[in-house]
């Protein structure tokens, strides 16, 4: 059995109630094959493929609060340090019902890589907690932000792990974080990404993984001749990536037709008004069926997987991991898509990007595609570090360089191994090179 194969059976054994982690590591060792079987004797021999496989540590905590009937909540708290070889652990916290070990440790393990390719000096990590924002109070949300920093706190530091925001955590939530963390340890400090503007927060990083991944989108159709200009476009979500991925492709010409939502989808033949999503997401956190009761000719379908049904010639799923499978991904080609790229993590299923890879489907995975939230994060470090902020300008420029680099490092390494045109093994391989030699270089 060669090195690759028997790691993944260990890691199989070890982790077996953890599907999205088993699904995850799969995917990335498979890909990292041939550079594993170029340098096989000294991967083996510093056991770097199960170093890297197990997290640094992993802590689950109980997070208790009160909520607005006085009645006592209790819910479970993750952070993942998963690999500091490059840089501080970094990685959202996502406040979601359907968080458990395995969907944290999954995106932990991914977030690794994809600091990696983007070039900044940051590690992986992810965090998180099976409560679910929606429909709380102000005071409800506070009081379950203050109780999760109240334990979080002793892991976390500028220096040592960075959360930010993810699925539920947005603006308000890491505000709540950041007094709390702040109250506690009595220190100013850039502890978390996506702060507001007036304390430390950068401009741009609301927009960012939106952008980025339409800025690289953007490579990879030039690559090919193309560009988003005249594109039917399919998004799905209607959170902060798929709305700021849906300006972006709208300012580059794309017709963006579809948003979704966990209920259902919108479709606008029109093209979406992007005004009125957000004033009904963003100011009235409302569901997506309102947009069809308020712009007429467009129509509200219940049920979220319809959406990739709709002919389109570029999809961008946005909302969240597995929501592209097998059959989405069959319908999506018969109905002609040329390239497909990954807002959310882990969108498409492993049928499914076999399906895009064999069908000739320009295919840009999440951790290349969507590296432009963490990317800007790095730079809203930097900003903190430095004490200074740069202009939207500034940060959006450095965020397109950014996004173009990696486009070109995925597309590099790909070539390198005898892959042209994988962006999946190309990503995957760029990002694990560099943290491999960072732990080779440190030692055990
Ligand atoms: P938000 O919470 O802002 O939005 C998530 C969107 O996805 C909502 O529209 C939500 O609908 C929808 N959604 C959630 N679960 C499902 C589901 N099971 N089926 C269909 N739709 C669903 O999160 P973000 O926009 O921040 O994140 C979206 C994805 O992008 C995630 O995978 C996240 O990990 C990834 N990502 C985010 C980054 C960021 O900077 N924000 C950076 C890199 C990756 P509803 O309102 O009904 O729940």
């Amino acid at each position: 059995m060669g090195y690759v194969d028997e790691v993944l059976a260990k890691v199989k054994e070890k982790n077996a109630s953890e599907p999205e982690f088993l699904q995850a590591v799969e995917e990335v060792l498979e890909s990292l094959r041939p550079v594993i079987e170029a340098n096989e004797e000294l991967y083996k021999k510093n056991a770097i493929l199960e170093r890297i496989t197990e997290p640094d540590r992993q802590i689950m905590f109980r997070v208790p609060w009160v909520d607005d009937n006085g009645q006592v909540q209790v819910n479970r708290g993750f952070r993942v340090q998963f690999n500091n070889a490059i840089g501080p652990y970094k990685g959202g916290l996502r406040l979601h019902p359907s968080v458990n070990l395995s969907i944290i440790k999954f995106l932990g393990f991914e977030q690794v890589f994809k600091n990696s390719l983007t070039t900044l000096p940051i590690g992986g990590g992810k965090g998180g907690s099976d409560f679910d924002p929606k429909g709380k109070s102000d005071r409800e949300i506070m009081a379950f932000c203050q109780s999760f920093m109240t334990e979080l706190y002793k892991y976390i530091g500028a220096d040592t792990d960075v959360p930010a925001g993810d699925i539920g955590t947005g603006a308000r939530e890491i505000g709540f974080l950041f007094g709390q963390y702040k109250r506690i340890r009595g220190l100013y400090e850039g502890v978390l990404t996506g702060k507001g503007l007036t304390y430390g927060g950068s401009l741009a990083r609301t927009q960012a993984t939106g952008y980025g991944l339409c800025y690289f989108t953007n490579e990879l159709l030039r690559e090919h001749g193309m560009s988003f200009d005249g594109m039917t476009t399919v998004i799905s979500g209607s959170g902060n990536v798929a709305i700021y991925a849906c300006e972006k492709a709208q300012t580059l010409g794309a017709k963006v037709v579809a948003l979704s939502d966990s209920n259902g989808y919108i479709y606008d033949r029109d093209g979406i008004k992007l005004d009125v999503v957000k004033q009904i997401k963003e100011v009235e956190r409302g569901r997506i069926s309102e947009y069809a009761k308020r712009v007429p000719g467009s129509v509200y379908t219940e049920g979220c997987s319809g959406i990739w049904s709709i002919k389109c010639d570029i999809a961008l799923p946005c909302a969240t991991q597995n929501e592209i499978c097998a059959e989405s991904a069959a319908l999506l080609v018969k109905n002609g898509v040329k390239a497909v790229c990954e807002g959310a993590n882990m969108p498409s299923t492993p049928e499914a990007i076999e399906t895009f890879l064999k069908s000739g489907v320009f295919f840009g995975p999440a951790k290349a595609a969507n590296a432009g939230g963490v990317a800007t994060s790095g730079l809203e470090m930097s900003q903190n570090s430095l004490r200074l902020s740069w202009t939207f300008e500034e940060v959006d420029e450095k965020l397109c360089g950014i996004m173009k680099n990696i486009y070109k490092n995925a597309s590099e390494a790909a070539k390198e191994f005898g892959m042209e045109g994988n962006l999946v093994a190309g990503a995957n391989i760029a990002g694990f090179m560099k943290v491999a030699d960072a732990m080779l270089w440190q030692g055990i």
